[in-house]
């Protein structure tokens, strides 16, 4: 049987008007799922007939919660258990009296950067678009329940497990679900893919998914340092994937965010900084700079917090906005780059 979640609305009418039912059932529908979040079948206007095909071809069920952690901080880490068995993780950051939800959309990751702990799990399987709308949908509930006063997710990152763009389907289509007017109704502006430079994806993101933000991982402006970091520039090398990024047509205040990985003595020097800045300046950018987050195993260190600030100043003169991003939840494992569910 498949999941509901699976449907965006385009699918959704395509199928009601398949079947010989009213279309107009497709904004009850995704109203009654999505903007009101019930995930028994739904008892809106919709003739029985419609319900009767979509209880018998079409199941409600969200992701397993596993296990579910609290920070000192109120990150919040969930463990889901899908229906296979393998787990994924998502993670709820608190964010001005709100949350960013970081998800997940593969379970691990093929393209194995030496910094992160899930690649150190390589690829296992993609995500079907109804797993990563559930980590959506069953963590709004999980706070509706345990924080009534606090349900509210502004913001969508893909910044869990996996590489989004390598699974570009599933995550075009939890997009569409993200976006719809009639259902969760999520700004373009409040989504943002990360990526490690996967080109063919990126190619395919500035196609079909306009006005949804993009985060590149970039981490260092040379070839050989970046090569070790992530081994896919040898085959889609920095230099192309920028040109094509300034190529993108970028909506009105629309930035693209450049995540720098700060690794003590590796990659946190002056002149990797002015190599950065020079390399951004004049683009509309932003800079997030991520001190590492050493996971078990892990050989690289993580500069103190001056030397993160003295990195930060020299990106300052090249006027680019620049943000340390604080680490959250790391009393948890939660923190970027320690996604690994291997263990
Ligand atoms: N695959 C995508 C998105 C998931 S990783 C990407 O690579 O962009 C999300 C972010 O966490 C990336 O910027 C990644 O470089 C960063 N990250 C991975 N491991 C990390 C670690 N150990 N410490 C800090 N950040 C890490
Ligand atoms: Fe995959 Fe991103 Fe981790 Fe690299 S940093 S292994 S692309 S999840």
């Amino acid at each position: 049987m498949r999941s509901f979640y699976q449907l965006s609305h385009t699918d959704l009418t395509d199928l009601l008007k398949k079947e010989g039912f009213s279309t107009s059932a497709t904004n009850r529908l995704f109203n009654w799922h999505y903007k009101r979040k019930e995930i028994s079948p739904c008892d809106l206007k919709v003739s029985d007939k419609t319900k009767d095909f979509l209880k018998k071809h079409f199941h409600f069920d969200l992701p397993k919660i596993d296990t579910v952690i609290k920070a000192k901080d109120k990150t919040v880490k969930f463990l889901f258990k899908l229906h296979d068995g393998r787990k994924v993780e998502t993670v709820l950051i608190p964010f001005h009296q709100k949350y960013s939800i970081c998800v997940s959309s593969q379970v691990g990751c093929a393209m194995k950067c030496s910094f992160c702990f899930t690649g150190t799990q390589g690829l296992k399987r993609n995500l079907t678009t109804s797993e990563i709308v559930g980590q959506y949908l069953k963590a709004w509930l999980w706070l509706n329940e345990n924080r009534p006063n606090e349900a509210r997710i502004s913001n969508i990152v893909f910044m869990g497990q996996g590489e989004p763009l390598h699974n570009f389907d599933a995550v075009k289509k939890a997009c569409e679900i993200f976006l719809s007017q009639s259902g969760l109704s999520i700004g373009a502006q409040k989504i943002t893919i990360s990526t490690s430079g996967f080109l063919p994806g990126l190619k395919r993101w500035s196609e079909e998914m306009p006005g949804v933000n993009l985060a590149l991982s970039l981490h260092s402006p040379f070839t050989k340092k970046r090569d070790e970091l992530i081994p896919i520039n040898k085959a889609f090398p920095l230099k192309e994937v920028l040109k094509y990024i300034d190529e993108i047509p970028l909506a009105k205040k629309q930035f693209v965010t450049y995540e720098y990985l700060l690794i003590k003595n590796f990659n946190d020097q002056s002149e990797d900084a002015h190599t950065l800045g020079k390399m951004l300046c004049g683009k509309r950018a932003y800079i997030n700079l991520i001190p590492f987050n050493p996971f078990p195993g892990s050989t690289y260190k993580r500069p103190s917090q001056n030397e993160v600030e003295g990195f930060k100043a020299i990106l300052d003169t090249y006027k680019i906005p620049t943000l340390i991003r604080t680490t959250k939840g790391d009393d948890v494992l939660a923190a970027c780059g320690q996604l690994n569910t291997a263990l």
